[in-house]
């Protein structure tokens, strides 16, 4: 038996639905925020059938969990696989989790068929990849490869003020596991981490295995605006300074300059603030933010510079500015990876396609580290970060066995 053939869809479907469990929300989604009480039961279950298989597993200090699978070389460079089992407020069963579950499930898949490769096979559960209790996210991956500084990310702070070390110390009480003491990150031969696609663009096509050839960059800003705050019934337009009014004007034109005609560029104002926000002063200060990607840092370069000319030309008789938050370069995966996935999916007579990935992933830090790549399989209606979120088991399980046998080939490298 090969191991794509030992991946067993109901086991792989069975182990989302008890994993679901773990911070499930009434409208059949989960909320299993980064280092909570439900992380450390995902934390728990995952170990407990690891241990279950004979794999060992051992976390580090950032909280990053890993499960080990021998090969006949212990001494040779692990290949790598996962994702992460933290979620969103409202987030869904699949996003994340699947990668994790499809990364075991391969290692499950291995045992049964009694398959040795050379390599030890690892999967691996990142910690806090969505960043929405604690920021940034993908921190477990950004400090595995030096990205982010580990004291850095202990010392951040959740909304309610709580750091980010004594909720992983709390963690690491509820979900014990054999520490790897020092600096997170050890050397890799390759890693590949499964998702669903969380875009339509596989249902779409009627494929079911995204072949991703990287990951587009991404930037943040917050523009800023300020004029004067005034009486809502008495001041006459002129003699307005209205700081929402500025915002708005901005915001219009940015969404007119980063309208590209072939749809890749991706620009998004997700919050607005409007200061002092009472309904009869006219706003003296107001700000929004601003995420913008796209596959290639070029066009985000040339973009970035129209945003700061409008910002100069649309703010009068206000005053504004625009902070870049942050900014990361996109990933290209590695051509070996990529046309391996291809491969496989092709073996496997798995309708296939090339895509780069929309949002970020653990791999984009990862793969600075080694060679990697991704694989995708659709999600519904490309619906994610959303409690309906959803994905089919036969898909589920079609992933899995393109990882398995990637995973064998780059073992056995
Ligand atoms: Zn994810």
């Amino acid at each position: 038996m090969s191991g794509a053939n030992a991946v067993r869809e109901d086991r792989l479907w069975q182990r989302h639905a008890d994993m679901a469990k773990l911070g499930g929300t009434p409208k059949g989604g989960v909320n299993r925020q980064a280092l909570s009480p439900e992380d450390a039961a995902a934390r728990n279950l995952l170990a407990s059938w690891a241990k279950a298989r004979g794999f060992s597993i051992f976390t580090d200090m950032i909280g990053n969990l890993f499960v080990r699978r021998e090969g006949s070389e212990p001494a040779a460079l692990p290949v790598l696989s996962g994702s992460h089992m933290d979620s969103q407020p409202t987030g869904g069963r699949f996003d994340g989790m699947y990668g994790v579950l499809a990364a075991f499930e391969a290692l499950e898949a291995l045992e049964d068929a009694g398959v040795t490769t050379r390599r030890p096979v690892m999967a691996v559960a990142w910690s806090n990849e969505e960043g929405s209790r604690f920021q940034p996210g993908a921190m477990g991956s950004a400090v595995f490869a030096g990205r982010n500084k580990l004291e850095d990310m202990l010392a951040v702070k959740d909304w309610d003020g709580m750091a980010l070390s004594d909720a992983l110390a709390d963690t690491m009480k509820a979900a014990p596991a054999p520490m790897r003491e020092g600096n997170p990150g050890f050397p890799l031969d390759s890693y590949v981490e499964v998702h669903i696609e969380q875009g339509p663009r596989l249902e779409n096509e009627r494929k079911i295995i995204g072949v991703v050839t990287g990951i587009q960059g991404s930037r943040r800003y917050i523009v800023h605006t300020e004029g004067e705050e005034a009486h809502a019934g008495t001041t006459p337009r002129a003699n307005r300074k209205d700081a929402f009014a500025a915002a708005t004007r901005i915001a219009a034109a940015m969404y007119e300059a980063t309208a590209d005609a072939d749809d890749t560029l991706r620009f998004t104002i997700g919050r607005v603030e409007v200061h002092p926000g009472s309904p009869n002063t006219v706003p003296g200060k107001a700000s929004f933010t601003i995420d913008m990607r796209h596959p290639q840092d070029v066009v985000l370069e040339a973009h970035e510079k129209k945003l700061l000319d409008i910002v100069a030309a649309r703010a009068a008789p206000c005053i504004a500015r625009i902070d870049r938050v942050t900014a990361v370069a996109p990933t290209d995966f590695d051509r070996r990876v990529i046309d391996l996935v291809r491969a496989k999916a092709d073996t496997l007579k798995l309708s296939n396609m090339d895509m780069p990935s929309g949002a970020g992933h653990d791999a984009m830090h990862i793969a600075k580290l080694c060679p990697a790549g991704m694989i995708f399989v659709p999600c519904e209606r490309g619906v994610s970060h959303n409690e309906s979120e959803n994905a089919t088991p036969a898909d589920l399980a079609a992933g899995a066995r393109v990882l398995v046998e990637v995973l064998v080939e780059l073992a056995n490298r």
